[in-house]
C-alpha cells in the first residue's frame, strides 16, 4: 500500500493528525499556506488524517483539499489515536523529507525553513524539536511530563532525549523504516529514536494551544506512557526477581529475629507485625502480576496482526476535476 516516491513527486510531506480540530483548522490553513508560498524550492504535500472526529473537522479538511492541490486528506474508519493517525499519514506521505506536525499549532509551522536549513547543513536524518519551556500548560502537564521523561529514560536501552514530542523532520529512508515497523503499541517519537542515523536537536519555544482542548486526558496520558515503557524496556519485568531477592533477605533477618527471642524464652506476640508482613508482600505480588498482565496483554494484542487502520476515504483535488 505504501507509495513510492517518483522522481516529480513532492520534495516535502507535512504530516498533520487532526481529531475534533475545528476550532483550529482556519489558522492553520492561513499559516501553513503562507509557509508553503514561501518553500519556493521545494515541491509540498500536505497530508491531513482524520482520526474519526465528532465535530466538523472531516468536512472542513476535504473542503480543503479540493481547493488546494497541495494537500491530500484521509478519513480514517474511526478514532485510533495520535500515534495510529501519524502512522497513517506517514505511510501515505511521498516527500523526500517530511514534517510531522499537531493540528493545535503549538509547534509553529514557521520554524519549518530553519529545520530544512539545519538537516542540510548538518546532513541529519532527524532533525527533533526540542521545547525550552511549556507555555500556557497546567503545572500537572509540566510534572507529569518531566516524571515521564525521567523514567522512560532511566529504563530504556534507547536514549530517549527528555522534552521531545512528535515535532520533526524526518528524511524519507527513516519514514520507510518507520513504516515497516509491524508493532501495534506505537510510540513513534521513541521508534524515531531506535531507527538511529544522525539525529539533531531543534531548540523551539512551544507555544499553547491555539484554540480547544488537549485530546489527552489523564486516561490517555497514562495508556500512552505504558506503551512507551513497554515498548522500550523490559526491566519492568525484571522487578519481580529484585522485590523478591529483597523480600527474601528481609525475611531472613526476621527469621533470625524470631528464633533468636523464642530461644531467650519470649513468646512473639506479632499480631501486627504478622499482618504487615503479609499486607506488604499480597500488595507487591499483585503489582508483579500486573506488570505481567501490562505485558502479557500487548503481547496477545501484537499477535492478533490486525492492520493498524482503516481507511474510509481518500480526497484530493483530482477528485473534483474527474
Ligand atoms: N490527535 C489525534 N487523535 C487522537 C488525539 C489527538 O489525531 O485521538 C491529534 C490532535 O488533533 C493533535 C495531536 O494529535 O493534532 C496532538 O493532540 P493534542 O494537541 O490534543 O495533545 P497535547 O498537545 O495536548 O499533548
Ligand atoms: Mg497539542
Amino acid at each position: 500500500m505504501m507509495p513510492f516516491p517518483s522522481s516529480d513527486g513532492p520534495t516535502l510531506s507535512l504530516v498533520i493528525p487532526c481529531y475534533n480540530e475545528q476550532m483550529v483548522l482556519h489558522t492553520l490553513r492561513e499559516r501553513l499556506s503562507t509557509v508553503c508560498d514561501k518553500l519556493q524550492h521545494e515541491t509540498v504535500e500536505i497530508i491531513l488524517i482524520n482520526d474519526g472526529s465528532k465535530d466538523t473537522t472531516w468536512p472542513l479538511i476535504q473542503e480543503w483539499a479540493r481547493q488546494d492541490k497541495r494537500v491530500t486528506a484521509i478519513n480514517l474508519s474511526r478514532n485510533y489515536g495520535h500515534q495510529i493517525a501519524l502512522t497513517a499519514g506517514l505511510t501515505y506521505a511521498q516527500g523526500v523529507r517530511i514534517l510531522i506536525l499537531d493540528a493545535d499549532l503549538q509547534d509553529p509551522p514557521e520554524l519549518l525553513p530553519a529545520m530544512l536549513d539545519l538537516m542540510e547543513s548538518e546532513k541529519a536524518d532527524v532533525v527533533y524539536g526540542q521545547r525550552q519551556t511549556r507555555q500556557g500548560e497546567r503545572f500537572f502537564k509540566c510534572m507529569s511530563a518531566r516524571l515521564f521523561y525521567r523514567l522512560i529514560d532511566a529504563l530504556s536501552d534507547t536514549p530517549l532525549p527528555a522534552n521531545v514530542g512528535d515535532f520533526r523532520l524526518i528524511s524519507r529512508r527513516v519514514a520507510d523504516h518507520l513504516s515497516a515497523m509491524p508493532e501495534q503499541a506505537r510510540y513513534i517519537r521513541g521508534m524515531t529514536s531506535w531507527v538511529g542515523f544522525k539525529q539533531v536537536p531543534f531548540p523551539y519555544e512551544r507555544q499553547p494551544r491555539h484554540a480547544g482542548e488537549t485530546k489527552y486526558p489523564l486516561r490517555k496520558m497514562l495508556h500512552f506512557a505504558a506503551d512507551a515503557i513497554t515498548g522500550f524496556s523490559v526491566i519492568p519485568l525484571r522487578v519481580a526477581s529484585y522485590l523478591g531477592a529483597l523480600f527474601g533477605v528481609i525475611g531472613l533477618f526476621l527469621l533470625i529475629y524470631v528464633l533468636g527471642s523464642w530461644l531467650m524464652g519470649e513468646t512473639v506476640q506479632g499480631w501486627t507485625s504478622l499482618m504487615v508482613v503479609v499486607l506488604v508482600i499480597g500488595s507487591v505480588q499483585l503489582l508483579c502480576l500486573g506488570v505481567f498482565g501490562e505485558y502479557l496483554g500487548r503481547l496477545y494484542m501484537e499477535s492478533k496482526r490486525r492492520p493498524l487502520y482503516l481507511i474510509d476515504e481518500v480526497v484530493t483535488c483530482a477528485d473534483v476535476s474527474s
